[in-house]
């Protein structure tokens, strides 16, 4: 066995429903504008853009049902997404076959400092600031592909206190799952581990400390999650 200079870090995992097993995490991989209506509120043109992809720590997704607000921002936003994990991977994965490789779905907030976020953008510079921050991926637990089957459309609903902010239908995603596979595995190895945040609807905003946000997607349960 190898010999560590100190203990090794814990690894992260996510609950599987109705089960004791967890799904220990090794990657995340987040989607960028794959709502058309989104991707036009942040002033984009979503008929010209190929996918792009940015990247979470695993140890920023966060089960506790709280989310610190973050620190040197004062506009942190909510971003609801349907949460995809793979129970295998590979390279130059086909369309055709890339829903082999999921385990199940989830619920998932990529929690953006858009204040930083913005800045970046403007410098040409990489986005970690924004989005890879402490607990910046709060989500809940995966529900199996043998429980849910793959989820191609549905409601997506995302209230702030009880009042609507986000809501859509995953049928509207740009580039679905099995594409978002297939194109990450062609610059990717992918993993069993590995989970994609498959992009947020328009009505992304702020929220302040004391907000309660709640995701709810059809078939996929509902995710509260309390500002602190
Ligand atoms: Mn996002």
């Amino acid at each position: 066995m190898t010999e560590l200079a100190f203990a090794p870090p814990a690894i992260t995992t996510l609950p599987v429903v109705g089960e004791e097993a967890m799904f220990p995490v090794r990657r995340v991989y987040c989607i960028g504008r794959n709502y058309a209506a989104h991707a036009i509120e942040m002033g984009h043109d979503p008929d010209k853009e190929d996918p792009f992809f940015f990247q979470k720590n695993p140890n920023n997704l966060d089960t506790s049902g709280q989310f610190p607000y973050p620190p040197e921002s004062s506009d942190v936003h909510h971003e609801a997404e349907m949460l995809v994990a793979l129970k295998s991977g590979g390279t130059n994965i086909s369309v055709e076959s890339a829903l082999t490789h999921v385990f199940g779905y989830g619920l998932s907030l990529d929690m953006t400092r858009r204040d930083l976020q913005g800045i970046q953008k403007k410098l040409g510079r990489p986005w970690e600031i924004g989005k890879a921050f402490e607990r910046s991926a709060p989500c809940g637990p995966l529900h199996r592909v043998s429980e849910v089957g793959h989820p191609e459309h549905g409601a997506l609903l995302l209230t702030v206190n009880g009042e609507v902010r986000q809501e859509a239908d995953l049928n509207q995603m740009i580039w679905k799952v099995p594409e978002m596979i297939s194109y990450l595995s062609t610059y990717f190895e992918l993993a069993a581990g590995d989970v994609i945040m498959s992009g947020t609807p328009s009505g992304v905003a702020a929220v302040e400390k004391g907000d309660v946000m709640a995701l709810t997607i059809d078939g996929l349960g509902r995710l509260e999650v309390k500002v602190t």
